[in-house]
Parts: C-alpha cells; sequence; structure tokens
C-alpha cells in the first residue's frame, strides 16, 4: 500500500498500485509526480517509473 501526500489540500491518499495516474481524490490535483511513502512505516519509497511496455517484456521471459 502506498501513500502520498497532496501538497494542494494536505491530504494523504492512498493506492496499492505504483502505476499509472495518480489524481488526489479531495482536489483533483495530479499527484503523479509526488514521491511515494510507504503507507504502514511512512517512509518514503524510491521508485523507478518503468513504462509499461518495458514491464510486460520482462514478463514475457
Ligand atoms: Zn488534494
Amino acid at each position: 500500500m502506498y501513500q502520498k501526500n497532496c501538497e494542494i489540500c494536505h491530504r494523504a491518499s492512498y493506492s496499492s498500485s505504483e502505476v499509472g495516474k495518480w489524481i488526489c481524490p479531495i482536489c483533483g490535483n495530479d499527484l503523479t509526480n509526488q514521491p511515494f511513502f510507504d503507507a504502514m512505516t511512512f517512509e518514503r519509497i524510491h521508485i523507478k517509473t518503468v513504462p509499461l511496455h518495458r514491464k510486460l517484456k520482462k514478463y514475457q521471459k
């Protein structure tokens, strides 16, 4: 579970996916480029966003 903090309304939102767009459910702000935090430990997670087509290639091996 991931958490991102909105810089506009200062609310946290949660998601289980690190891919795709992340829009603040409160104010609609685009949080896609905000850093990920672990929802349990609140530690910052460094995720390199991998383009979807590269991920699919990996799975085909
Ligand atoms: Zn917001």
